[in-house]
C-alpha cells in the first residue's frame, strides 16, 4: 500500500512536481505465509543460488560492464531477441521509467490502463507527466478508441495486467501499437505465465513504437537482484539505455541473472508448472465456497470484497499476506493473492473463510 501519510517534511528545495508524491511504503512486517507481492513462492534458480555464494572478490571491487553485455547475450539466448534490440534495468520498474524520460517532455501525457501497475502514474509524475487513467472494459480488456483518443506521447499497457490478472486482447493491443502517436510500453512482467504465443516480447524487434519490458522478479524467482529488461527496435532500446544511464545492473545480480537463464530453464518451466496447478485448484476451492475471482493468467488472483483493508489485515492476523486494493476503478475494492504451492494457498483459504468480505 503507498501511504498517503508518508510524505517527507517539506525542505524548500524540492522539485514542484514530486511535492505530493509519497515514498513507497508497503506493508512491510514480515508475513509467516507472504502472498501480497507476486513473487516466486516456489524457491530460487538453483544454479542463480550456486552462482551468488561463488561470488568473489572481483565482482565487488570492479564496475560492471556499463550496459550488461553477458545478461543481454543470456538474455537474447533465452527469449530469441537479439541483444542489439534489448535493454536491461535494475529491475523492470526502472526500464519504465527510462523509457518514459527517454521519449517525452515535462508537460506531456502518459496515459494508461485503470486499474494497473501502481508505479506506473508515480513515474509519470516523477518525469513531469500528467498520468492519464483509461479505464479497462466491463470484461476488464484494453479500450483500444479510449486509449487512443487520449493523443498521450507514452501509452502504458500491462497484459497478463497487474492486478486483474487477464491478459489484454491480442485486437486491441494490435490496433493501439498500430495507431498510437507515441510510444507503447507493454508490461510482460507476467507474461511467462500465459500461452507464450499470446505474447509480443519477440514482435517489439519489428514495431518502431512498442517497447515490451519483462523482469526476473516474478516468473525467476530473483526479486532481491533487481533484474530487468525489454525488447525493442534498436534505435530505441539504445535511447533507453542512454536515459537510464550506465552500470544499472550489478556484477553480482548480472552473474546470478546470467546462471539463471542459462541453466535454471527447466526449474522455472516446473515452478510456473506448479503455480498453474495450484492457481486452477485454488480458484474452484474458492468458487466451491461462493467466493469469485478474476480470470488469472498470472500467478495471483483478485478477489473483489466489500472492505479491502479490513479483509487483508484479517488474514494477515492468521499469518498469511495479502495486497488490499481499495477502490480500484470499475471493481471496487479487492485483495490480490499470490499462488504459492498448495500448502499455502489452503492457509489462504482458511483464513480468507474466517475474513469479513
Ligand atoms: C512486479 C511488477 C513489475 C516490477 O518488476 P521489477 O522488475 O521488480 O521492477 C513491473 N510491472 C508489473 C506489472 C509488476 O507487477
Amino acid at each position: 500500500m503507498i501511504k498517503a501519510t508518508l510524505r517527507p517534511a517539506r525542505t524548500g528545495l524540492e522539485r514542484t512536481e514530486y511535492r505530493d508524491i509519497p515514498l513507497y511504503q508497503p506493508d512491510f512486517r514480515p508475513a509467516e505465509i507472504a502472498l501480497h507481492d507476486n513473487t516466486n513462492r516456489f524457491g530460487v534458480p538453483p544454479t542463480a543460488l550456486a552462482a551468488l555464494r561463488d561470488s568473489a572478490l572481483d565482482a565487488v571491487c570492479r564496475y560492471p560492464a556499463p550496459y550488461a553485455d553477458e545478461l543481454k547475450r543470456a538474455l537474447a539466448s533465452y527469449t530469441g531477441v537479439d541483444a542489439p534490440h534489448l535493454a536491461t534495468g535494475c529491475g523492470s520498474d526502472d526500464v519504465i521509467d527510462s523509457a518514459i524520460r527517454a521519449v517525452s517532455a515535462p508537460g506531456d501525457a502518459l496515459a494508461h490502463v485503470d486499474p494497473t501497475f501502481p508505479m506506473v502514474p508515480l513515474f509519470a509524475r516523477m518525469n513531469g507527466l500528467a498520468p492519464v487513467a483509461v479505464p479497462l472494459t466491463a470484461e476488464h480488456d484494453l479500450d483500444a478508441e479510449a486509449m487512443l483518443a487520449t493523443g498521450a506521447r507514452v501509452i502504458y499497457l500491462c497484459s497478463p495486467n497487474n492486478p486483474t490478472g487477464g491478459a489484454l486482447s491480442a485486437a486491441a493491443i494490435e490496433r493501439v501499437v498500430a495507431e498510437a502517436p507515441g510510444l507503447v510500453i507493454l508490461d510482460e512482467a507476467y507474461a511467462e505465465f500465459m500461452d507464450k504465443d499470446a505474447t509480443w516480447f519477440r514482435r517489439a524487434p519489428q514495431l518502431e513504437r512498442l517497447l515490451v519490458t519483462r523482469t526476473l522478479s516474478k516468473t525467476f524467482g530473483l526479486a532481491g537482484l533487481r533484474i530487468g529488461y525489454a525488447a525493442a527496435a534498436p534505435g530505441l532500446a539504445r535511447e533507453v539505455e542512454k536515459s537510464r544511464g550506465p552500470f544499472k545492473v550489478g556484477t553480482v545480480a548480472a552473474r546470478a541473472a546470467v546462471a539463471a537463464l542459462d541453466h535454471d530453464r527447466d526449474w522455472v518451466a516446473a515452478s510456473i508448472r506448479a503455480m498453474i496447478e495450484s492457481r486452477t485448484r485454488f480458484v474452484s476451492e474458492l468458487r466451491a465456497r461462493g467466493i469469485a475471482s478474476l480470470p488469472s493468467q498470472a500467478n495471483f488472483v483478485l478477489v473483489p470484497v466489500s472492505d479491502a483493508a479490513a479483509t487483508a489485515a484479517a488474514t494477515r492476523a492468521a499469518g498469511v499476506a495479502v495486497r488490499p486494493f481499495p477502490k480500484l476503478s470499475g471493481l471496487g475494492d479487492a485483495v490480490r493473492i499470490t499462488i504459492g504451492p498448495w500448502s499455502e494457498m489452503d492457509a489462504a483459504l482458511r483464513a480468507l473463510e474466517q475474513a469479513p468480505r
